[in-house]
């Protein structure tokens, strides 16, 4: 059995498009690496009665419902009063929540207003969850089919009260079965040839479940498994993966769980490898990607953006000649950029990209989209290139970068400086 799992996301803002969604992200990868299920997710507005209907039916369709925002002092904060409408019943006063918040305005030397005292007011059998990183404490109540955490909308308190209230409760779930993700990154084929190529394996139901997602041209096989153990479960993902390694030709070039870029550190750091960027078309998306991760500064020695011919020359010590003699978008240009970046950042490895990302400056023989690569480890160095489509100049970019990615996975797993 599983724990099916649903998110609501309220506000105004949401809904407007003033502000992106990103606790429900956050809360998916979270509650999926920890064997729930998440089998939707609803974006509402304050409004009473659509707030009222979303709630109603997440809490009648999932096992748990994770909510977030809707829970501040403000007349717009609804999800306190919706909750207690659809429990049937009414809101109830806590006194010990409403000492807290006092406290905690108090210790900041802050006003109290009366309004504050919303903040205190839970719906019929909610238990309240105490909030150390705010004002606003959250709640959670069971409604209909599920058990419903009502949270705050800042990220940092969500993100606080998700550890310490629901995957305590995730994990007390009995018949909760251990889950084990594994990811095989693919480039070059098409979403749809790969999905042809793999259909076998992707009908609903199937155990493990696997599926596809595709951005900036990174396509990833997920494989989910669950079973009655953490290690039974992994053992059921590796041997799909064992299963589908064979359709794959060389499309495959890494494994792992994602996203890439935290792969991709994961793997320089216990290679110990250090790394440079030289970046034309990417302007620095690789470097900052990868400065992401905290801690990568063991190996990330750090990126060049060389964007003019003179910079190639003045930065990275590329030949004027070169670039004359080859145009700046070409390999030996991206050879020399590299090998320019690992002997300037004493880097044992460097990749650098320079390509046409338009949607002007494309020619016949370099269209747009024509990205050339140079990877230098070392004295050795190797440059190809890639024909990106010109489905647009960020996607271009974005192309370009997952393949930098995957040049270090590729050279890391030892193929050499080969392709
Ligand atoms: P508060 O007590 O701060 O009012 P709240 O629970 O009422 O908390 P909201 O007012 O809905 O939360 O949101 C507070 C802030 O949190 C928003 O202005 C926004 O910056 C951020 N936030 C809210 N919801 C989300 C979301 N789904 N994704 C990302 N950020 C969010
Ligand atoms: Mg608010």
């Amino acid at each position: 059995m599983t724990i099916t799992a649903e998110i609501l996301s309220i506000g105004d803002e949401l809904v407007h498009g003033a502000l992106l969604d990103t606790n429900a992200r956050w809360l998916a990868r979270v509650l999926e690496e920890h064997g729930a299920a998440v089998a939707r997710m609803t974006v509402v507005g304050d409004e009473p009665a659509p707030l009222q209907a979303a709630m109603a039916d997440a809490c009648a369709r999932a096992d748990l419902v994770v909510a977030t925002g809707g829970i501040g002092p403000t007349l717009d904060d609804r999800t306190r009063e919706v909750a207690a409408a659809i429990a049937g019943g009414p809101l109830w006063f806590d006194a010990e929540s409403w000492r807290a918040i006092e406290e905690y305005m108090h210790a900041r030397r802050r006003p109290v207003p009366a309004s504050n005292r919303t903040q205190a007011m839970f719906p019929p059998g909610a238990t309240v969850l105490p909030n150390p990183v705010g004002t606003a404490p959250g709640f959670r109540v069971r409604l209909r089919r599920a058990e419903l955490f009502a949270l705050p909308g800042v990220p940092r308190e969500m993100q606080r009260m998700t550890a310490d209230q629901v995957l305590p409760w995730l994990a007390a779930q009995s018949g909760r079965q251990p889950v084990a993700h594994h990811c095989l990154f693919v480039l070059g084929p098409s979403e749809a040839l790969l999905g042809e190529r793999i259909a076998a394996f992707m009908h609903a139901g199937r155990e493990p479940a696997v599926g596809i997602t595709a951005s900036a041209g990174l396509l990833t096989i997920r494989i989910v498994g669950r079973a009655g153990s953490a290690a039974a479960a992994t053992a059921a993902c590796e041997a799909t993966a064992a299963e589908l390694r064979p359709l794959l030709d060389d499309w495959c070039f890494a494994e792992g769980s994602g996203p890439l870029h935290e792969l991709v550190g994961r793997r320089l750091l216990a290679a110990g490898t250090t790394v440079a960027f030289a970046e034309s078309c990417t302007g620095g998306l690789a470097a900052a990607q990868l400065t992401d991760l905290p801690g990568i500064s063991a190996v990330f020695r750090g990126g060049v953006v060389a964007y003019a011919d003179a910079a190639k020359t003045e930065l990275l010590g590329v030949d004027p000649d070169l670039i004359r003699q080859h145009g700046a978008v070409s390999e030996p240009v991206a050879a020399a950029m590299a090998l320019g970046a690992a002997r300037r950042l004493q880097a044992e490895l460097a990749v650098a990209t320079t390509g046409i990302a338009g949607p002007g400056g494309g020619s016949a023989d370099k269209p747009v989209g024509t990205v050339c690569f140079g990877i230098a480890r070392g004295a050795a160095s190797r440059a190809y290139t890639l024909r990106i489509a010109d489905l647009g100049r960020a996607f271009v970019r974005d192309r370009a970068v997952m393949e930098v990615f995957a040049a270090i996975l590729r050279t890391l797993a030892g193929d050499g400086l080969a392709r």
